[in-house]
């Protein structure tokens, strides 16, 4: 199994961050964990595709999550010569924000449905809420749902890849919480998202502040995955933006707190997750 980092970005815009999404490739093809800013453009430098995506889980429907759904929904509808339906889960709300991007594409359906001879079907698209417990499962490979804790902003899940013997975990946004660590249990990789709680209080900036919290830390990212026996840790979604030259700051606040090995990602990241010898 690997992870890619397609966007290693957050709500704001950065030339060279994409929005937060996760490619895994496993044993029966490609999952992507949210679909922020850029994910086609990046799942392209993967060298995938909307229309490969055997299934999207998303983690929450902050808007820095999902925005760019709308473009995987049509992309893999326009795109494929056969009916290819695009299977989504997330938490409660899913399915009714899946069916309003589909009523917000009816238009641009209608143009190429009149246009293309060829492309005789609509887009369809299978959402399922979901809240916790396994939620897809196929060949070697399993999906785990879990609660976190992203308050105000509810419901939140996490979820937890197995194919075969390797784990990996994606956080999304979250506090540290019962939930996350119960999905985290013994995990390879763990990915999740991070702010730099001193940088913030720093700036001073009142909506800057207000993300403090409902976002884990550094410190608290890395302390759940040492909390939990995680093999690699791997940071993305940097608020503030990683200046360069400060790498070594991320990476020094997680190790303070984990003995494990620490990513600090860009867009197009790729970790092997092996099964960690504990
Ligand atoms: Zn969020």
């Amino acid at each position: 199994m690997q992870v890619v980092i397609l966007g290693s970005g957050s709500p704001i815009p950065a030339p060279d961050r994409a929005g937060p999404s996760t490619l895994v490739r496993t044993s029966v093809g490609d999952l992507l964990f949210d679909a922020g800013r850029g994910v086609s453009m990046r799942a392209a430098g993967a060298l995938s595709s909307p229309g490969a995506f055997q299934a999207v889980f998303l983690t929450h429907l902050h808007s820095d999550h999902v925005t760019d759904l709308n473009d995987l929904i049509t992309t893999r509808w326009a795109m494929s010569l056969a009916p290819n339906p695009l299977t989504v889960y997330g938490p409660v709300g899913t399915v009714a924000l899946v069916a309003a991007t589909e009523a917000m594409l009816e238009t641009d359906i209608g143009y190429r449905l009149a246009h293309h001879e060829d492309l005789t079907w609509r887009p369809a698209t299978v959402a399922t809420d979901v809240a916790a417990g396994v939620v897809f499962e196929q060949g070697d490979v399993r999906v785990t749902a879990g609660p976190t804790d992203h308050a105000p902003v509810h419901p939140t899940v996490g979820y937890r890849i197995d194919d075969g013997d390797a784990s990996v975990v994606i956080a999304g946004d979250t506090v540290p919480c019962d939930g996350l660590d119960r999905l985290c249990d013994g995990a390879d990789v763990l990915v999740h998202t991070v702010i730099r709680r001193d940088q913030i209080e720093a700036l001073g900036l009142p909506r800057l502040l207000d993300v403090l919290d409902y976002h884990s830390s550094v410190p608290d990212a890395a302390r759940t995955a040492a909390r939990t026996g995680v093999g690699t840790l791997v940071l993305t979604h940097m608020v503030p933006p990683v200046q360069p030259g400060t790498e070594h700051e991320w990476i020094d606040q997680a190790q303070s707190e984990f003995g494990g090995t620490v990513v600090l990602s860009e867009d197009l990241t790729a970790v092997e997750v092996t099964p960690t010898v504990q």
